[in-house]
């Protein structure tokens, strides 16, 4: 799969796996100087139900800059979800997860790495919204697009996340780790195996840790077929 991840491609395939559904936990207390996070309105029972309290989002200050939502895309009854930071300039344009060279090289992984088609899996980001110039999110963003990747998670109820990068790693695993710590071990974000990868994007940029990121795929993999 390592020489998999020097190349890249878009190919989609089909093809589903089981889930069931997270309990719905007690939401936790908005300190009073935080922004106001919209509650979850209850009864929510699929991720097109939650694509409707979306709405048109404009909780935060990422709404004005926005072309697009960016809600995430693939299986909703996914063995396997991926969690990236926020949508690019392609992805904002698209309205999609993971569709510009970042997400090529994501469906590599995916599809010539783990041998799935791209299709089968889920991706969704932490937030919803593309940050000005692509900077980094904002916790206030994070709070405020929280409660929507929340409820998808426990709707899709995967048997493994994948958290690509340090802040997708950082929010599922509640720590302050860099990326470099987190990876290469199996964390857990409400019983869902979690591992932290380096995100694609950094891969770009650094190719020599493509073998990283090869040995957690593997791991992956080894979680999937248990
Ligand atoms: N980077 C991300 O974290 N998410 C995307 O959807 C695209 C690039």
């Amino acid at each position: 799969m390592y020489g998999a991840l020097t190349t890249v491609g878009v190919a989609r395939g089909a093809a589903a796996s089981a889930a069931t559904a997270l309990r719905p936990t007690a939401a936790a207390p908005v300190p009073s100087r935080m922004p106001v996070v919209a509650g979850d309105p209850g009864g929510l029972t699929d991720l097109p139900g939650v694509r409707d309290w979306v709405g048109d989002c404009q909780r935060c200050k990422l709404a004005g800059g926005r072309k697009n939502i960016v809600f995430g895309q693939g299986n909703p009854n996914a063995a396997l979800m991926f969690v990236g930071e926020a949508p690019g300039a392609d992805e904002d344009e698209q309205g999609l997860a993971f569709v510009g060279r970042a997400g090529q090289l994501l469906t590599d992984i995916i599809e010539k790495g783990l041998k799935i088609p791209r299709a089968d899996v889920y991706i969704a980001n932490l937030l919803m919204c593309r940050p000005p110039g692509n900077r980094n999110p904002e916790p206030d963003e994070i709070l405020i697009c929280q409660p929507f990747l929340e409820k998808k998670i426990e709707l899709i109820r995967p048997r493994v996340l994948v958290g690509l990068g340090k802040f997708a790693g950082q929010w599922l695993l509640k720590t302050a780790e860099p990326i470099s710590r987190m990876r290469g071990r199996v964390g857990d974000y409400h019983g869902i195996k979690v591992v932290p990868t380096y995100h694609p994007a950094y891969l770009l940029r650094t190719p020599s840790a493509k073998k990283e990121v090869w040995e957690d795929m593997k791991l992956v993999r080894s979680l999937l077929a248990d």
